[in-house]
């Protein structure tokens, strides 16, 4: 073979080969074009060679806070608003921009930022910390002027590969943010609605709650009247009654406050509580009316009970409910020791709160029903009382059962969770653990 062949040969070879090359990457520029075009979102190469000549000079200098870096140094922003150019556009990018020419979106990227100037910053900090890309929600302004609520991913160059050019997606986001606000407005109703029917119930309880204390103002406010009456009036007695009349008023004023609070759309008063503490002052709120009846009330509190988060005057009032619930079954109890018992003990990421009685207990046929709303077996019942308890312990993401206790009565059991199973890890399935417990228990 002559050399002159071989060369021949080997010319042909190579110019196949770079037409070969030629045609792969006219394939591959024609991909990225349909891509670039038909891609439905605005897309905008960008040269960005202006902000790394800088980056390599702050990387060289040993920054490494850019963050702050950027704070301090805000025209750095500004320079890079100004240096970094969008070279080339889709035609949606002019749809979202509201453009009229093309020459309006070949410009510094300064007027993709104007809506948001401060995603400027966390792109150019992305870049400079190396991440392959950066997406974040941002405002867009408009060529109009309209603001228009958008999604941006930016894709950066990376040292590795050849491609030296950022690509910046923005999609527009305006009906997911009209249907979430739509959505967000639908919740609040729906709570303020969900609050109007526990309401409903506190309105037609509030008669239930106020009539014990109101009672109570009429009778002290009657025997006081007598005792000062008296050719020799027992002024302490009747300062005592004065006091009594005093804390009954406070209570029922407090009623009727958290039933104008829920219908002012106001949020529960959750405060870190102790129970022990709201268990305390709802016995003492209890005690006269108990003594009045002869019936005893035991406590046993537990030294150790952590803090729970919870409204007091939702939870004290769930209390002196099951004690007035107590203390009437007891009423009913034709004999046998007339006992109330409350304690609190703790337990796996809750605490338990219990009142039983030496009542007749509850008839298994009414079982089922005591929680419902109107479900009374007494004359002058309201049946409210149980149904207002377990919307109070459902709002404290609780729980609250009743059963009948060995040798007679009925005991009513309340769990609360503790502060840790929400705020800390060693807790972090507490309302799933709670709500596997409850199971099977009658209540909910
Ligand atoms: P009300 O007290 O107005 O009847 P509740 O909702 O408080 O309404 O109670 C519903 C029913 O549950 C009562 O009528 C009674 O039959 C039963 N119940 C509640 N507490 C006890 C208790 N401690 N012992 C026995 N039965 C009870």
């Amino acid at each position: 073979m002559s050399m002159t062949f071989q060369k021949e040969c080997h010319d042909h070879e190579a110019l196949g080969q770079m037409r070969r090359r030629l045609n792969d990457l006219e394939t591959s520029e024609a991909r990225y074009r349909t891509l670039f075009n038909n891609v439905p979102a605005a897309v905008f190469q960008v040269d960005a060679s202006g902000v790394e000549s800088l980056f390599l000079t702050l990387k060289r200098d040993g920054l490494e806070d850019i963050d702050r870096y950027l704070v301090e140094n805000p025209h750095l922003i500004e320079l890079a608003n100004r240096s970094v150019i969008v070279r080339e556009v889709n035609d949606v990018a002019f749809t979202l921009f509201g453009a009229v020419e093309v020459s309006q979106l070949l410009a510094p990227v300064a007027y993709i930022f104007a809506g948001t100037p401060e995603a400027s910053a966390r792109v150019m900090s992305a870049h400079f910390q190396g991440r392959p890309n950066h997406q974040q929600r941002l405002k867009i302004k408009r060529f109009d002027g309209r603001l228009v609520d958008a999604w941006l991913m930016v894709s950066f160059p990376q040292l590795t590969s050849n491609f030296d050019t950022s690509v910046l997606m923005i999609t527009d986001m305006t009906e997911q943010v009209r249907v979430e606000t739509e959505l967000r407005k639908m919740e609040t109703e729906f709570a303020h609605f969900s609050k109007l029917s526990v309401l409903g119930e506190f309105s037609s309880a509030i008669v239930h709650e106020i009539r014990q204390p109101l009672s109570v103002v009429a009778n002290d406010a009657a025997t006081a009247s007598r005792w000062l009456s008296r050719s020799a009036p027992n002024l302490p007695k009747v300062r005592e009654l004065i006091q009594r009349i005093g804390e009954s008023t406070s209570h029922a004023t407090e009623v009727i406050k958290r039933v104008q609070d829920m219908a002012s759309k106001a949020m529960p008063e959750r405060q870190i509580c102790d129970l022990n503490q709201l268990v305390a002052s709802a016995i003492a709120f209890t005690k006269k009316e108990a003594a009045r009846r002869s019936i005893g009330i035991t406590s046993k509190l537990s030294a150790a009970l952590p803090k729970v988060q919870a409204d007091p005057v939702q939870v004290q009032q769930l209390v002196v409910n099951l004690m007035n619930n107590a203390m009437q079954a007891i009423e009913r109890s034709e004999r046998g020791p007339r006992q109330i018992f409350v304690s609190t003990t703790v337990g796996d990421c809750r605490v338990c709160l219990e009142v039983s009685d030496t009542g007749p207990g509850i008839p298994e046929d009414i079982a089922d029903d005591i929680f419902e709303s109107f479900f009374t077996t007494r004359k002058d019942g309201m049946g409210m009382g149980l149904s207002i308890c377990r919307t109070i312990m459902q709002s404290h993401a609780g729980a609250i059962s009743a059963r009948n206790v060995a040798g007679g009565g009925a005991a009513f059991e309340v769990w609360l969770p503790i502060i840790s199973a929400f705020e800390e890890v060693e807790c972090p399935n507490a309302i799933e653990a709670l709500s596997k417990t409850c199971v099977g228990i009658k209540g909910g």
